[in-house]
């Protein structure tokens, strides 16, 4: 066929395979999620409110009951627990609380080995919690293969596996063509870089709600439909319902009669401490939201494969994986063996705007849907039953950052950016230890004290993403080569990712 018509059809089928696919998260449509539970209607006392039921408030009221099973602890949820970031994600549970490997060598080389291995406790004690608390959310510790699409991401894999090896940190595997055609099966395939142990896959809104459920279990309070619209400071006597002893433990401290309040539509909750794991949306610390970009990024989901399309592919030991590129893509397989294919546009809504008319952007999935059959040609006919997409909280150095407000009372994590489904674990540790004020481990992490340069205000931070975005693309059109602005931004430790 002369290239124009294979483009034609390939256009073609990927139209055709969009036509029944459903506007709404694959993970959410489950006849499995559980109803909300009631709003706070009225006042309540705590020595720990969590704001947010995604996974960095889910964590972080589970991991205080855990410490201290005598802490009172309160978790808001503005809409559903996991109905965010946290149910609509690919599902890709990552050792790495860096944004991967090479980001993490280049912002804290002195500190990798550390957080390399703080990481990989964090990976294991999630599957541990997984397992203790029998939380049904298909956790399979897989791996995870970069794959290389062009010859100059085959140099970059060789490179990082080389440097990685040198530093002394094993578990890599390099795959050259036939190793990695024997893994998956795709033409455009050229070699990839294994991460064995590192990855776990996941049914994203089942660990959430498995999550919720172990909270509930130890005791945690949780309201949903109950935004925190205002945080402020309160002179008062706070834990007067149910805080005892173990309460006044758990406040670590801290001024007598004095604590914090969150307005909430219909209540007030008054806390000793407050955590806030509120990802992409506004901080209720003014000061913490300059840190984050809101950038949609967009997934399909396919119907289940059958037997013979599965052998077209191989797929047998159901790795996680990514391509190389600077757009690039996310994709994996469930258990019932549809593919899950995502990335490659990361949209910046001008002014940072957040919508749910961004969670659905067909321009994208036409797009998603053309590379998905350009990847496996031999699964032509294959429709996609599902296609979403939602917001990414990305900061300039794509790791989570961390901090406290009013004199250590408040504390905050966000900053994931595309890798928070196994680091937010880490983070609801880390907002603990400050809430805590005790220095530990990770507190005593360069990472964790520093921050991240914030966006500039727009129309500054439009130009700037713009120019990045279009940098990036151009670097993937020509073997990988950064122009002098990516260099620039290089240097100064800036950058733009999902
Ligand atoms: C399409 C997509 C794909 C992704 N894929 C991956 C992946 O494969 N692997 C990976 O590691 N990461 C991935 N991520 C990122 C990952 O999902 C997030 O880093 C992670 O879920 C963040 O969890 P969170 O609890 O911080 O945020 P969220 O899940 O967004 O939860 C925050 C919650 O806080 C609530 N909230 C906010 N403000 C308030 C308030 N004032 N009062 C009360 N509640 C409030 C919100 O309603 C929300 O439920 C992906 C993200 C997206 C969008």
């Amino acid at each position: 066929m002369a290239p124009g018509a294979m483009r034609t059809a390939l256009t073609r089928t990927a139209l055709t395979s969009l036509s029944d696919a459903q506007p709404v998260p694959y993970w959410l449509d489950d006849p499995g999620r559980p109803g909300a539970l009631p709003a706070l209607t009225g006042d309540e006392h705590c020595d720990l409110l969590v704001v947010g039921g995604g996974y960095s408030g889910l964590w972080t009221a589970l991991l205080a009951k855990e410490r201290d099973p005598g802490r009172d602890v309160v978790l808001i949820e503005g809409h559903e627990v996991g109905w965010a970031a946290s149910g609509r994600n690919g599902g890709f549970c990552s050792a790495s609380l860096t944004h991967g490997f090479a980001n993490g060598l280049a912002r804290w080389p002195g500190e990798l080995h550390r957080l390399e291995e703080l990481g990989e406790r964090n990976l294991d004690a999630i599957e541990a919690t997984v397992a203790r608390h029998g939380i049904d959310c298909a956790f399979e510790r897989t791996g995870e293969i970069d794959v290389a699409t062009e010859p100059y991401q085959l140099d970059d894999l060789r490179a990082l596996y080389e440097e990685a090896t040198a530093l002394g940190f094993t578990g890599l595997e390099l795959l050259d063509r036939d190793a990695m055609r024997a893994e998956v099966d795709s033409p455009t395939f050229l070699g990839g870089l294994w991460d064995r142990r590192g990855v776990a896959m996941l049914h994203p809104a089942k660990l959430a709600w498995g999550l919720k459920q172990a909270c509930l279990d130890l005791g945690v309070r949780i309201y949903e439909n109950t935004r925190g619209l205002e945080l402020a400071r309160v002179r008062r006597r706070t834990g007067a319902a149910g805080a005892g002893a173990g309460a006044a433990r758990a406040a670590g401290g801290g001024a007598a009669g004095a604590g914090m309040a969150v307005r909430t539509p219909y209540g007030r909750v008054f806390a000793r401490r407050v955590a806030l794991g509120t990802n992409v949306f506004p901080s209720l610390v003014r000061r913490v939201r300059p840190y984050t970009v809101p950038v949609y990024d967009y997934a399909l989901m396919t119907e289940p494969l059958t037997d013979e399309q599965l052998s077209a592919i191989g797929w047998k030991n159901r790795q996680g994986l990514g391509d190389s590129a600077n757009q690039f893509h996310y994709f994996r397989i469930t258990p019932d063996h549809r593919i899950l294919w995502g990335g490659y546009d990361a949209v910046y809504p001008y002014g940072g705007r957040l919508s749910a008319e961004l969670d659905h952007r067909p321009e994208t999935y036409r797009k998603l849907a053309t590379h998905f059959f350009e990847c496996f040609p031999q699964l032509a006919g294959l429709r996609f039953s599902h296609a979403w997409g939602g917001a990414i909280d990305t900061c300039s150095r794509f790791a989570a950052f961390f901090g406290t407000a009013y004199d250590g009372q408040v504390a905050y994590a966000a900053g994931y950016t595309g890798l928070g489904v196994g680091a937010t674990r880490f983070g609801g540790e880390v907002m603990l230890d400050l809430l805590a004020g005790e220095r530990t481990e990770r507190t005593e992490l360069e990472m964790v004290r520093s921050k991240p340069l914030p966006f500039p205000p727009e129309p500054v931070a439009w130009a700037g993403i713009g120019l990045t975005k279009w940098s990036l693309a151009r670097a993937d059109a020509r073997g990988g080569r950064r122009n002098a602005w990516l260099r620039t931004m290089d240097r100064l430790g800036l950058g733009f990712d999902s």
